[in-house]
C-alpha cells in the first residue's frame, strides 16, 4: 500500500512540476488573438473543437533545407495559424504548412530537411497519385504515410506521402530522399504537410515516436532556406510563405550557402 501511495504522490508532484514549468494552460480566444499572441513564449491554438489554449512556443534558429529538389517549384496551400476549425488551427499543428509541388512534376521526391534519425509509418494506401486527387482516410492518424525525423532538438513530421523510401531507424542527412509526395491520409490534394515540434519538459521521445502521428508538445515555427521563383534567396519562416488555397507565390530550394 505504501508503495502505491508513494507512486501516486510522485505522479502528482511530477504533474505539478510539469504544469508549473509553463503555468496553468490558460484558455484564449483564437479568433480574437488570430492565433498569434498569448503572452510570452506562448501562442493561442485550438485544443478541442470549441476551445483554444495558450501553448508553449519555440522558433527554429537554423533554417532547414527545402523538402523538394531545386528543380521542383512548390507553393504553400495552408499556412500556420489557419482560420479556426481548419486543421492548422489545432494544437501542435498550429505552425504546420502544406506544400504543394507543381502539377507539372509527375513524381515529386521528398527530401530530409535536416540531419536526424528517421521514424516511418508507411502502411496507408495511396489511392490516387494524380495532382488533383483527394483522399479522406484516417490512416496514419490522418497524416497517411509519414516520416518523422528527430535531431535531438526538433521533431519534423512530413505527411501524406505516396510512399516512403527510407527504413525505420535510419540516419539521414539533409537533402537525402525520404519518399514521394502524395495524397495518403486526410489530404484534399497532393501536398506534403510539414510540422516541427519540440518536447515539453517531462515528454519522452521514445513514447512520442512509439505512437503513430504523435509530436512534441511545444509548437515550433520552422524556417526553410528557399528562393522565390522571381525573387531573393534566404531563410524563410513558415509564416512568410504566402499560403493560400489558390497560391500565387512559388518557391524553390535556395542554392547552398
Ligand atoms: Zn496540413
Amino acid at each position: 500500500m505504501g508503495g502505491l501511495f508513494g507512486s501516486i504522490a510522485l505522479t502528482l508532484s511530477g504533474f505539478v512540476l510539469l504544469r508549473s514549468a509553463f503555468g496553468p494552460a490558460k484558455t484564449c480566444d483564437y479568433k480574437e488573438s488570430r492565433g498569434r499572441t498569448c503572452g510570452e513564449n506562448t501562442i493561442c491554438a485550438m485544443h478541442v473543437a470549441n476551445q483554444a489554449r495558450c501553448l508553449p512556443f519555440a522558433t527554429q534558429s537554423n533554417a532547414m533545407a527545402s523538402p523538394f529538389r531545386s528543380d521542383v517549384a512548390f507553393a504553400c496551400t495552408q499556412g500556420p495559424l489557419a482560420p479556426r476549425g481548419r486543421s492548422h488551427s489545432f494544437a501542435t499543428d498550429a505552425y504546420a504548412v502544406d506544400l504543394m509541388p507543381s502539377a507539372e512534376v509527375a513524381e515529386a521526391v521528398v527530401l530530409a530537411p535536416l540531419d536526424g534519425e528517421v521514424h516511418v509509418f508507411d502502411r496507408c494506401e495511396e489511392r490516387d497519385a494524380s495532382p488533383g486527387a483527394r483522399n479522406d482516410s484516417p490512416c496514419g492518424a490522418g497524416y497517411g504515410n509519414h516520416v518523422r525525423i528527430w535531431d535531438d532538438m526538433d521533431l519534423v513530421l512530413l505527411g501524406h506521402l505516396a510512399r516512403v523510401t527510407v527504413k525505420e531507424g535510419a540516419r539521414v542527412k539533409r537533402g537525402d530522399p525520404i519518399g514521394v509526395a502524395g495524397v495518403s491520409g486526410q489530404a484534399g490534394s497532393r501536398h506534403v504537410h510539414v510540422v516541427v515540434t519540440r518536447l515539453r519538459p517531462g515528454d519522452h521521445i521514445g513514447t512520442i515516436l512509439g505512437s503513430v502521428g504523435t509530436k512534441g508538445g511545444v509548437v515550433t515555427k520552422g524556417l526553410f532556406r528557399l528562393e522565390k521563383v522571381d525573387g531573393v534567396a534566404g531563410a524563410v519562416s513558415f509564416d512568410e510563405l504566402d499560403c493560400a488555397d489558390k497560391p500565387t507565390t512559388w518557391w524553390t530550394a535556395a542554392p547552398s550557402p
